[in-house]
């Protein structure tokens, strides 16, 4: 293996391109599994959550629960797929400890929906990604090796996952390097949010990938070989196992190997992706339509009920905060990440707060403020209307946007409103021509070096007494009105 830990030239990199595609599962987001009425929350007791339909007994019936049918439709939909009017649950059959039934209910020949796109956005380019097809299926139980006083000798295994409703989606082989494929799954992960079809939990395994992986030299149209690495379940593993993967398969083929079609896996601790069996083809799973499930037959009119009740999308949410707002690209992108943050920035603008400076108080101090305090939009201290005020004392030149800035600091840390701040903390903004003068005047008279500068044509020590006066002013003198005092005494004086 000596061959694949090795170091590839830069040089030698740059004459391949790869070639990226991602399957990814996600967990719909229903209260009870696919097939049966048990619960899907996270965290109970193990095997708490159990029926002889989800552990497979004999003679139980699957029945599809509708909700699920209804996310995967709007996934679908929202991934830009064609929905098929007839589609059909197979069993994948393998044996594995974790599979009671012997067999995973997903649809292979018939899934349902077909031939999609989304759009990432990557260093100011756009791209579309072809989405292949997205199904249902159902999830294995999870295997407990550790953790437990006699796990030497014995290994446990939760069946509370077994039959929770997920979806596949898998796209077309259109990622050319791991930027684009950690992009993609943002994109997807950003689309399933806004449409509630999924929380995308990545911890709890809401958000899985697997990604197939080959290398080519440029300019040749045919594939190479690929390798699926699966246990990407982070948005750092994906980048590092694709980056890793990438340059081992061109080690290989550098040093007159052949890659082997298998399946590996990502070992974090590692930092490499490693052989963990030959990859299995279709036809050893044995699929055959599963007998106890009707197909599923969809009509044009539940697609249209479907799409009705559909969430804004991201895409079409930036359109509109462009148009509606006149924000810059910049900021409507990053209040359009999430839901959470488009929906505050909205309730701020409605509570009257003029829209671009709200967008920017929210995208620069609110975000870092989050950020730095470890918080979620949700449980931002400051709430749109409070924000809303603030911004209104500011724009109304009641306070300098300087003091903005330490209100909105103490707003954050103290939950108390603006009004209050200011009054306590004298943080008025001074609009009084007079005072400005007279300190404008002591200002100039401290510095005659810099005043001559100033009259031998030297502006930029203008920006120097401007920051002298609002240093004496504590910020709080109005900005236009300390130019235009200051402009006039050093003129005159
Ligand atoms: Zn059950």
């Amino acid at each position: 293996m000596a061959q694949e830990s090795a170091r590839v030239a830069p040089e030698t990199m740059a004459r391949y391109e790869a070639v990226i595609g991602l399957e990814v599962h996600a967990q719909l987001e229903t209260l009870t599994k696919a097939f049966c009425g048990c619960s899907t929350n996270f965290g109970d007791a193990p095997n708490s959550n159990t029926c002889p339909v989800c552990l497979g007994l004999p003679g139980a019936l699957p029945m599809l629960n509708a909700r699920a049918l209804e996310l995967a439709m709007r996934a679908s939909l929202a991934l830009h797929c064609r929905i098929q009017g007839r589609s059909r649950f197979a069993r994948k059959n393998y044996f594995y400890p974790d599979l009671p039934r012997g067999y995973q209910i997903s649809m292979y020949e018939l899934p349902l929906a077909l031939e999609g796109w989304v759009e990432i956005a990557l260093e100011g380019a756009t791209k579309r990604i072809g989405i292949t097809r997205v199904h249902m299926e159902d999830d294995a139980g999870k295997s407990l090796h550790e953790g437990f006083p006699d796990s030497d000798r014995w290994s446990y295994i939760d069946f509370n996952r077994c039959g929770v409703p997920l979806i596949e989606i898998v796209s077309e082989p259109d990622m050319r390097t791991p930027a684009e494929a950690y992009t993609y799954l943002t994109t997807l992960k950003q689309v399933l949010e806004y449409t509630d079809v999924s929380d995308c939990n990545m911890e709890e395994g809401s958000l899985r990938c697997d990604a197939n992986v080959s290398v080519r030299v440029r300019g040749e149209t045919k594939l190479g070989t690929k390798a699926e690495v699966k246990n990407l379940n982070s948005f750092r593993y994906l980048a590092h196992a694709l980056e890793y993967e990438i340059e081992r398969q061109i080690g290989v083929i550098e040093a007159g190997g052949k890659i082997a079609q298998e399946t590996r896996l990502w070992n974090v601790a590692g930092g490499r992706t490693e052989p963990m069996r030959s990859k299995e083809f279709a036809h050893d799973y044995r699929y055959f339509p599963d007998p106890d499930l009707l197909p599923v037959s969809v009509t044009e009119a539940a697609i249209e009920e479907v799409r009705r009740g559909m969430a804004e999308l991201p895409d079409a949410k930036i359109a509109r905060f462009l148009r509606e707002y006149a924000l810059t690209p910049y900021d409507a992108g990053v209040l359009t990440a999430t839901r959470a943050l488009a929906d505050y920035f909205e309730a701020a603008v409605r509570a009257e707060a003029p829209a671009k400076p709200a967008a920017s108080w929210i995208s620069g101090e609110l975000l870092r403020r989050l950020h730095d305090a470890g918080k979620e939009i949700e449980d931002c201290p400051v709430t749109p209307a409070a924000l809303a005020e603030l911004l209104a004392k500011v724009e109304g030149g009641e306070i300098t946007a300087a003091s903005g800035k330490k209100v909105f600091a103490t707003m954050f840390e103290s939950g108390k409103r603006a009004g209050e701040i200011i009054a306590a903390e004298g943080l008025g903004q001074i609009s009084d021509s007079g005072a400005i003068e007279k300190i404008a005047r002591a200002v100039v008279a401290k510095s005659p070096d810099n005043l001559a500068k100033y009259r031998a044509g030297n502006e930029g020590v203008f920006k120097f007494f401007i920051g002298q006066v609002m240093k004496e002013t504590r910020g709080q003198a109005n900005p236009q009105m300390v130019n235009d005092v200051l402009k006039r005494v050093l003129t005159e004086s």
